[in-house]
């Protein structure tokens, strides 16, 4: 089979590694042709995600095609699959997550539990809306790795909102953030990974250092799972899912967001999980069974940032003490310059303590820093 995928980034380069184990032709779309998944592929095309005509032509000759990003063309998609082109997850599932205000009408259609919200179109329409704070500013589309979320306290924070259609959201006294990956397969049958516990940094609001499986209560485990699931279920694709939530102080569940493809909280898969997101994503393309989603180990996974203050050439300082931790797996995206707070890497440890898992990884944090060349 030729398969494609839109998008080089990191994600890429793993599903690329697992593409390995089968016998698949896969083709890369990007416009950058020193992205992290560009030596991996068979075949690299130089091109835009989000240009129609870049799409089609691409996705013409591929008997599949799938993403490892939402902002894509997805009208092209779209007549891909009326030609016939297999696409994972389905057009019409990525059209309704790429925006945040179809998202969010989608959950309230079908009654998932998500946090209440109102629309704002602009700015000025914002400023009229105090009475519903504190609350989160999310703009429509475009928003990536917090770049498109803004808390909203109180009235002064009324101006750092988007002069754009956004969604505002009734801020969630959070007790604990998960995100949970499901699978959904051809035949329409599903399998679900334990749930990842992530904690952020307040500053870069990137994903800080994450655990899984999550520590929580039985019961929150199952809500957790239920409302996973019944996304998954509501979208009507087969593909691979990673639906976010936020635990309340009342361990009522509510969805953050959903990513209908590979997910960043699902790389401690690799090592951690019999069946690792990337292999579960091919079975699904590729028609075979779905895999164990059992995890063999509970892993963390500790980002690797580009250090602050820092342009340039990437340097890897610690790299050689980080790979004496034992059980420490290295995965370095190959990105040639760093820039201040840019996924460079990740580190999954695996340990049956979850004491030793935190504790080693702010031992990481503290140990590996990327830096540009002096
Ligand atoms: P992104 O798509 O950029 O990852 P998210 O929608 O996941 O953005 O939001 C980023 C973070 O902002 C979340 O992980 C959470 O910590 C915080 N956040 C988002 N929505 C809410 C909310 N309704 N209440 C409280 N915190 C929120």
């Amino acid at each position: 089979m030729k398969v494609g995928i839109l998008g080089g980034g990191q994600l890429g380069r793993m599903l690329l590694q697992a593409a390995a184990d089968y016998t698949v032709e896969t083709h890369v779309l990007e416009n950058d042709p020193n992205c992290p998944a560009a030596h991996l592929c068979h075949h690299f095309h130089l091109g835009n995600i989000q240009d129609y005509d870049a799409v089609l032509a691409f996705g013409q000759g591929l008997d599949a095609i799938t993403i490892e990003i939402e902002s894509v063309n997805i009208d092209a998609l779209e007549t891909l699959e009326q030609q016939g082109v297999k696409v994972f997850p389905s057009p019409a599932a990525i059209r309704i997550i790429k925006n945040k205000i179809t998202q969010k009408a989608f959950y309230a259609e079908h009654q998932i539990p998500s946090p209440e919200y109102l629309i704002t179109n602009s700015l000025e329409e914002l400023k009229s809306k105090e009475a519903f704070l504190p609350a989160v500013h999310k703009i429509g589309e475009g928003g990536y790795d917090g770049k498109g979320v803004q808390v909203i306290k109180r009235k002064e924070d009324l101006d750092k909102g988007f002069d754009a259609p956004s969604v505002l959201e009734k801020m969630v006294p959070i007790q604990k953030e998960l995100a949970l990956i499901i699978a959904v397969n051809t035949k329409g049958e599903t399998a679900v990974y334990p749930p990842a516990e992530m904690v952020f940094d307040p500053i870069l609001n990137l994903l800080d250092y994450q655990v899984s499986p999550a520590r929580i209560p039985e019961k929150v485990l199952w809500k957790a799972e239920a409302i996973a699931l019944k996304v998954a279920k509501s979208l009507k694709s087969a593909g691979l899912f990673a639906v976010e939530l936020f635990v309340d102080h009342d361990q009522n569940v509510w969805v953050n967001e959903t990513a209908p493809r590979v997910h960043n909280s699902g790389h401690h898969s690799i090592e951690g999980n019999y069946c690792s997101q990337y292999h579960q994503l091919w079975r699904i393309i590729l028609e075979y069974p779905l895999g164990n989603t059992d995890p063999i180990m509970p892993a963390a996974i500790v980002n690797l940032l580009g250090a602050p203050e820092h342009v340039g050439p990437a340097v890897y300082e610690g790299l050689h003490e980080t790979l004496q931790i034992d059980n420490a797996f290295v995965h370095l995206y190959g990105k040639a310059e760093t820039k201040p707070g840019r996924k460079m890497g990740h580190v999954t440890l695996l340990s049956t303590e979850y004491q030793d898992l935190v504790y080693k990884s702010n031992k990481i944090k503290h140990l590996l820093k990327i830096v540009s060349k002096k």
